[in-house]
């Protein structure tokens, strides 16, 4: 089976989209290595096994695996990955270690994600990385050019976007979902802190971002979802983030 590689280039760089409308990792590639943002679901490891392949690359040239937050679609690949790598780091932010080493207690109407969550690494056969990085808002990552940690919590105590300042580029996590038909803050259900994930959708919209990568959309167009990132937080009527 052929193999069709999303991938986007910002000079010497680029970036890879893995997995698909579901749900979305993303690889980044340069000289230096190769840094994924996210692990998916369980299937994202072999489909970037092919893509590192395709591309040239070794399995061990990826050194890093970076968790916007602790949600099995996003952590659910990272162990096997870790392994046929031989040993990548996995960063996450303190808050949610626990929700990857499955220690996380959900209350109220999220308990319904906990029900999701629980089936999803029963059928998955989930297993907890080995964490050995600690996100820390403000600081920069010495990946693909620099990659800034920026807190913004919510959607799950550390949740975290990623920003690129030397290509322009945010990788935003479940801050908000960006399809052609619907574009939205996660449900209710998702979300730890709906409250404050309003509070961490219009921070990141004041900061008028040019170019924009959720983890869950549509089309690989970044300017796109940062335009409707702004839609979502501006327009009368919208999602009442203001
Ligand atoms: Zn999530
Ligand atoms: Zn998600």
């Amino acid at each position: 089976m052929s193999l069709k590689i999303r991938m986007l280039e910002f000079g010497s760089r680029s970036v890879v989209r893995l997995g698909g409308p579901l749900v979305s990792a993303h690889l980044l590639v340069d000289d230096a290595g190769l840094t994924l943002i996210d692990s998916g679901l369980w299937g994202v490891g072999n489909e970037l096994l092919r893509v590192v392949a395709a591309l040239g690359r070794r399995p061990e040239e990826l050194r890093n695996i970076i968790l916007t937050h602790g949600h099995l679609d996003h952590a659910g690949g990272s162990a096997a990955i870790q392994e046929w790598s031989g040993g990548a780091r996995v960063w996450i932010h303190a808050t949610d270690r626990d929700h990857v080493l499955q220690h996380v207690r959900y209350q109220g109407i999220t308990r319904l994600c906990g029900v999701l969550e629980k089936a999803g690494t029963w059928l998955g056969h989930y297993r907890a990385p080995e964490i050995g990085g600690e996100l820390i808002d403000g600081q920069v990552l010495p990946f693909w050019g620099g990659l800034r940690v920026w807190h913004l919590p919510g959607h799950t105590p550390g949740h975290c976007a990623l920003v690129s300042e030397a290509n322009g580029l945010v990788f935003s996590g479940d801050l908000f979902a960006s399809y052609a038909w619907s574009v939205h803050a996660p449900p209710r259900f998702l979300s730890r802190d709906t409250k404050r994930v309003k509070v961490s959708l219009r921070l990141l919209a004041e900061r008028e971002p040019q170019a924009v990568l959720p983890s869950h959309y549509d089309w690989m167009d970044p300017a796109l979802h940062a335009e409707r990132l702004h839609q979502l937080c501006y327009t009368p009527g919208g999602a009442g983030v203001t």
